[in-house]
């Protein structure tokens, strides 16, 4: 099946899927699509203000999407980009492969970032710095970006190895933590500019011929920018919603008390006041229609699992790496141990939160019961 070539200049207003895509469904959300995505050096227009680009990246998530909203400053017309990519070899060719393709002679004016991860804002630097434009995120993702970017040191910071053991890893793991080293994170972001452009909750911004408003979530990570085109009826979501993948929803070592599953479970509810047949563009999979399903089944889902925790809090302490069995289908190890003993300590914070555990610090390890 071939992609249609995009008209950048001649917005399609219909959301309905062309004759050429097969419309699919799966959990109760609707792909128009299908499973189609735009290949090497192509833009596809989804809505009216708003057009799709992939960027490939390796490992489990395969890609992020970066969405191309109208847009017109000082100089003329051009697109915003939503979120850019990492700072890898694979997702620069891709631009240049965009800026050779279907984005020649087309001017970038702006970059957002949804949130502060490395696949979203790794390149934002880069594109700006091409485009001799600004930066635009969230406060809080901007500051915890730059936070990370500028903790470069040698060793594994103590603290982090504390937090490690209290999670219940042996010795072994911590030695293999230490070995890798700290900083990774700088590694994956090119340079940022000195200076940003902020944006916050409720906040219009006038692009082209449309209005977005910023629509806010936390959990995922601290002030997370969604965009809402409600004339069109398109939320770009970032990760705030993704309809294959449950966002990471973690602890991290700057605020080891803190509750992000509140926070998301919170975010969720105040999602589910947007119109349900919004189409979502997601950074991760297809665009897809089905909010309120998607939110759903992401809130019940965590409610499922911290009941589990707490079941089986009253049978036995647990520590959190005892509870990886009940919250996750698959074997934990290398890669993915940061993300789960961060989403496991985040079940254990919200259910202490709520009143449902305690812990006790016992030889550095916090062993959890019911409360
Ligand atoms: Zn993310």
């Amino acid at each position: 099946m071939a992609a249609q070539t995009p008209d950048l200049d001649t917005p399609d207003a219909s959301l309905t899927a062309d004759d050429s895509f097969t419309a699919t469904s799966s959990a109760g959300l609707t792909y128009p699509w299908g499973d189609f995505a735009p290949g090497q050096g192509k833009v596809h227009r989804i809505a009216d203000g708003i057009s799709w680009a992939r960027i490939p990246m390796p490992g489990s998530l395969g890609h992020i999407n970066s969405w191309l909203l109208d847009d017109e400053d000082a100089l003329g017309t051009g697109f915003a980009v939503v979120d850019a990519g990492m700072l890898l070899r694979e997702c620069s060719d891709a631009w240049k492969a965009l800026f050779a393709g279907d984005l020649a002679d087309v001017r970038v004016t702006r970059v957002f970032g949804t949130h502060l991860h490395p696949d979203h804002i790794g390149l934002a630097g880069w594109l700006c710095k091409r485009f001799d434009t600004d930066l635009w995120m969230t406060r809080g993702e901007w500051l915890t970006a730059r936070m990370l970017i500028s903790d470069v040191r040698d060793d594994v910071p103590p603290a982090y190895i504390a937090m490690q053991r209290a999670a219940g890893w042996g010795e072994d793991v911590i030695a293999e933590m230490s070995s890798r080293g700290w900083g990774r994170f700088g590694k994956m972001v090119f340079e940022m500019p000195q200076s940003f452009r902020r944006i916050e909750a409720g906040d219009v911004l006038q692009m082209g011929q449309h209005r977005w408003e910023v629509v806010i979530g936390s959990g995922h990570s601290p002030e997370h920018a969604c965009l809402l085109n409600a004339q069109s009826g398109v939320l770009v979501s970032g990760d705030q919603v993704l309809p294959r993948i449950s966002s990471n929803v973690s602890v991290h070592l700057s605020e080891p008390e803190a509750d992000p599953l509140g926070e998301w479970l919170d975010s969720i509810d105040r999602l589910l006041g947007l119109p349900d047949d919004l189409l979502i563009c997601p950074a991760h999979g297809e665009p897809f229609k089905g909010l309120h399903t998607r939110l759903c089944a992401l809130r019940d889902e965590h409610h499922r699992r911290l009941d589990d925790v707490h079941a089986k809090l009253k049978e036995t302490p647990l520590r959190a790496v005892d509870c990886f069995p009940l919250l996750f289908n698959r074997p934990i190890g290398g890669h993915n141990r940061d993300l789960a003993t961060g989403e496991a300590t985040a079940h254990l914070n919200r259910l202490m939160a709520d009143g449902r555990a305690r812990r006790d610090l016992a030889d550095g390890v916090y062993w959890y019961r019911a409360a």
